[in-house]
């Protein structure tokens, strides 16, 4: 599976030279449903986890007697992509129907209190043999993304991440079946097992965290291509839009903080922090734009591929999850736009 994203509409550093100093390379991670193995770099597939090793679990006291059943949660997705492929106007039968009522409901667990271990759920794993640009501490070539499937955590009440970084030659004998939350507070939080298929873009500074000279250059230059447009013309072109930053899952890069506007972070250590993986709901917005890789643009029709993992952080948009420049292994900061 290769997916390319199609050079920018224009080369924005030739009329804006000075982005060259405001320029980075971020990995795509192009998600596609599939069925990734414990040694493949994967969102929502099995960890290379030690049989060895206890399993993560949130004790953070929060609700977490009452949601979905992971495996209902999948069920539902399954029946819902096999209807997607029947014949126009062929619906589900009463049965079906039934069954998908069933599958939605949410059951309360039996009593477990507020600070019961709740096993973590698998969000991602990148080896650093496929994911160019994945920066591990020395001695590790595994990144391991878990995260508990309620929300309740820190400040926001957002979801809480453990990122474990390991050496996979040491891993030994895998885990073969990795203990599951009786219910999940959120199916959004349930990833759809996805192949990846990193591919490194350039990306350019937030427009918000340039010099607000530059920035003011920009946006008259976006204002005149507005008045240049006729009336009927599509998708025009935009530095927030298709000439900055990346959409979609991604390691690197720029955050883009479209929600909340740009806030200076720094870890507890005094680092700075910076973007370690975007966890997106949508690899592009619209039907089709700039982004969006050519091979999803022929087949079947775009929109199929761009909410592949079935992820909606921050209820339908993104999570930034930074990382400490000197220790990636120091705490991480959760940002949701
Ligand atoms: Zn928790
Ligand atoms: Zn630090």
């Amino acid at each position: 599976m290769t997916r390319t994203t199609p050079p920018r509409p224009l080369d924005i550093e030739q009329i804006f030279p000075e982005l060259a100093a405001h320029r980075a390379t971020s990995t795509r991670l192009h998600p596609r449903p599939g069925a990734p193995k414990p040694h493949d770099s994967s969102i929502g597939g099995p960890l290379l986890w030690p049989a060895d090793e206890p399993w993560p679990t949130c004790q953070h006291a929060h609700p977490r007697s009452r949601g979905r059943r992971v495996p209902d949660v999948y069920r539902e997705r399954a029946m819902l992509r096999e209807a997607e492929n029947l014949a126009p106007g062929t619906g589900f039968s009463e049965e079906d129907r039934a069954l998908l009522a069933g599958l939605r409901e949410e059951h309360q667990v039996s009593d477990v209190g507020e600070t019961a271990p709740v096993p973590l759920l698998p969000v991602a794993q990148f080896f650093t043999k496929g994911v160019p640009g994945l920066e591990a501490p020395r001695g590790t070539d595994l990144v391991q993304v878990l995260w508990c499937p309620f929300d309740g955590h820190g400040p926001q009440g957002t979801v809480a991440v453990d990122v474990r970084w390991r050496d996979s030659s040491r891993c030994g004998q895998v885990l073969a079946t990795p203990p599951l939350p009786e219910v999940v507070g959120f199916d959004g939080y349930v990833p759809e097992p996805c192949a990846i298929a990193p591919e490194q873009v350039v990306e350019h500074e937030y427009i918000e965290l340039l010099d607000a000279d530059l920035q003011e250059r920009i946006e008259e230059w976006e204002m005149r291509l507005e008045e240049e447009a006729e009336d009927d013309d599509e998708g025009l072109l935009s530095y927030q839009g298709d000439l900055s930053i990346a959409p979609g899952w991604k390691v690197g890069g720029f955050a883009a903080w479209n929600v909340t506007g740009p806030a200076e972070i720094t870890c507890s250590c005094g680092s700075p922090m910076r973007l370690f993986l975007t966890i997106a709901t949508y690899e592009w917005g619209g039907i089709v734009s700039s982004w969006t890789p050519l091979e999803d643009r022929r087949t079947p029709a775009p929109q199929d591929n761009k909410h592949p993992t079935a992820v909606l952080p921050g209820r339908d948009g993104a999570l930034n999850v930074f990382a400490c420049a000197t220790d990636p292994r120091h705490e991480h900061l959760l940002v949701p736009q």
